[in-house]
């Protein structure tokens, strides 16, 4: 996959200039800090948003599972439900389970905390068994404990295509990543491959 000199302005905004980046298959990290302009490629890269100038070369007919920076959970489906989208039950519930939500599959994401409505949206991501995983700050809000079992969970869950994770947190990225690209911005510029 490779984005070819994309430019993405909001008003007088200039979010992207120029940008490139060739991104090879594998678990790979985009880390910067807020506001940089990582989500905004993100969302080029699944064709969410439509660049100013440039070209998404590779993605075209790509099956790509997002979880976004908001959970974007179905208020009126239980966890379970909101899993069974992409999936069958079982493999629903097993990535439920795998991430400690046992006790919340029949639950509305209203009557769950922050956290939880978050792991249900990772669990969502993972059970789509899709060619590209994009995860936009996947664990923000998980305790020490449980974001461990995520990130065991993620690597484990990937055997191949493309992963990329957006964090501005150093540690997620050395756990999860084989390749971190340090952005800065706006415009999002490239500090260090
Ligand atoms: P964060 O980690 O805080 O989400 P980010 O690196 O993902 O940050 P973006 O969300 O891509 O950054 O935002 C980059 C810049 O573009 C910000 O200054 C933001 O205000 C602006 N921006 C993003 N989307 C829009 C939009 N739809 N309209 C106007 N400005 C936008």
């Amino acid at each position: 996959m490779e984005l070819r000199a994309i430019s993405k302005r909001f008003g007088g905004a200039v979010v992207l200039e120029n940008f490139s980046l060739n991104l090879e298959e594998g678990r790979v990290c985009l880390f910067g800090p807020s506001g940089c302009g990582k989500t905004t490629l993100m969302r080029i890269l699944a064709g969410l948003e439509k660049a100013d100038g440039g070209e998404v070369v590779g993605m075209a007919g790509k099956r790509i599972a997002y979880m976004f920076q908001e959970d974007r959970l179905l208020p009126w489906a239980t966890a379970l439900e909101n899993v069974a989208l992409v999936s069958d039950e079982k493999r629903a519930a097993k990535w439920l389970a795998g991430l400690g939500l046992e006790e919340a599959m029949d639950k509305k994401p209203r009557e769950l905390s922050g956290g939880m409505q978050r792991r249900v949206a990772l669990a969502r991501a993972l059970a789509y068994e899709g060619d590209v995983l994009l995860l936009d700050e996947p664990f923000k809000g998980l305790d020490e404990e449980l974001k461990s079992k995520a990130i065991a969970l993620v690597k484990d869950r990937f055997k191949g295509g493309l992963m990329i994770l957006v964090t501005h947190d150093a540690k997620e990225a050395e756990a999860l990543a084989e390749r971190i690209y340090y952005l800065a911005g706006p415009p999002l510029t490239l500090v260090k491959p």
